[in-house]
């Protein structure tokens, strides 16, 4: 219930039931319950049709949680309610080669910043996350090459009882599309979520799963040009070192910085002139050659692609599809493959691991976990 809640933005009750398998009765129930806990708010505002029922159910907007983010070359913290509504943020440029100790300084200085505003304020944060390029359960990662048993444990001693989780960046910005409130969001089935921004990354989006369970890839760092230009990552030919934020910004001669400080609308004041256009045209071919690729390996009926190409005019993106049809086994075809573009999300860091907390704690069920783990401690 909490999570129809979250995915549309405030329901009324027979959408609930009808999403959550449960009967009017047992919705209310549940309803009351979560009410006693200031978990849910109700709003009078009857369903935009006749007979139709006049409470809007939403989720409580005094609930808070924290958004933490290592991404654009910065480390960002945030904190607002379930809805994504950011309060407070902060964020320090950090050096791309951010070594694991200079790290852990920078956030505890960040932690004490924003437990001084919660603490002036009287919030409690219910649940934080934090997101990290090439993260997963692993012990190794291939962006931040860190110990990751050290990052968790570092984590869990230094956020003071506050529920932590951590997951890959990619996964956030999937859990930011899905849970914003945003019902026009363009695929219902299992497909691919891309990200091209400061990184390039790919999330296959399974909807019978929880999301912390999709499997993020780093699409960026396929390799389709051998001596071709250098990556970050040491490689050279990667497809992120042509269609990252920061390949693009060469070419349309704009900082990264002021990219991201631009955010969503970077385009808007630039006329492109037509070689500059073509140019970008080839990234985008050379991004639909690794997306053809990467459903080679795992096929999927749809892309719903994030990130600078959805600021691009259809003509131009059609390169997307182009480079498709000449990797994708049997060629592209619009009949058995939808590719989609929604909003970019350019420089929004750390609103999608905002949105990733608020899906957390509702997975949660809600509940207080610290105040959960008090009760079994006092009943040992
Ligand atoms: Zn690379």
């Amino acid at each position: 219930m909490l999570e129809t809640l979250l995915r549309r933005g405030g329901a009324f009750r027979p959408h609930i039931a009808r999403d959550a398998q449960l009967t009017e009765a047992s919705v209310s129930r549940i309803l009351a319950e979560l009410r006693k806990e200031e978990i849910v708010d109700e709003i009078r505002q009857p369903a935009p049709y006749a007979g139709g029922p006049t409470a809007l159910i939403t989720l409580s907007n005094n609930i808070y949680v924290a958004g933490i983010e290592l991404s654009n070359n910065r480390l960002s913290f945030s904190i607002g309610d379930v809805s994504g509504t950011i309060d407070y943020v902060e964020r320090v440029p950090v050096s791309p080669q951010l070594d694991q100790a200079e790290f852990e300084r920078i956030f505890t200085g960040c932690l004490a910043t924003m437990g001084k505003w919660t603490a002036k304020r009287g919030v409690s944060v219910r649940q934080a996350a934090f997101s990290l390029p090439g993260y997963s359960n692993a012990n190794t990662n291939p962006i931040f090459p860190w110990d990751m048993e050290r990052l968790r444990s570092f984590l869990s001693d230094t956020m003071q009882g506050v529920p932590l989780s951590i997951t890959n960046s990619v996964i956030a910005q999937a859990a930011f599309h899905r849970y914003s409130g945003n019902s026009s969001y363009p695929a219902t089935g299992d497909h691919l979520f891309l990200f091209v921004g400061h990184g390039v990354a790919g999330v296959i989006v399974n909807e019978s799963a929880t999301i912390e369970a999709f499997s993020p890839f780093e699409l960026g760092h396929m390799v389709l040009e051998r001596n071709g230009l250098a990556c970050r990552c040491g490689h050279h030919g990667c497809l992120e070192a042509y269609t990252s934020l920061r390949a693009i910004s060469k070419i349309v001669g704009v900082s990264e910085t002021e990219i991201l400080q631009r955010g969503d609308r970077f385009l808007d004041q630039l006329e492109l002139k037509a070689e500059t256009r073509e140019q970008l045209r080839e990234r985008l071919f050379l991004l639909g050659l690794g997306t053809g690729n990467a459903l080679n390996l795992h096929p999927l009926p749809s892309v719903v692609i994030s990130g600078w190409p959805s600021l691009l005019a259809p003509e131009d993106r059609q390169a997307i599809i182009e480079g498709m049809n000449e990797s994708l086994l049997g060629g592209f075809d619009a009949k058995r493959m939808q590719v989609s573009f929604i909003a970019p999300s350019i420089g929004t860091d750390p609103q999608a691991a905002l949105n990733y907390a608020a899906y957390c704690f509702v997975r949660a069920g809600g509940l207080d976990t610290r105040a959960e783990e008090r009760h079994v401690e006092e009943n040992a």
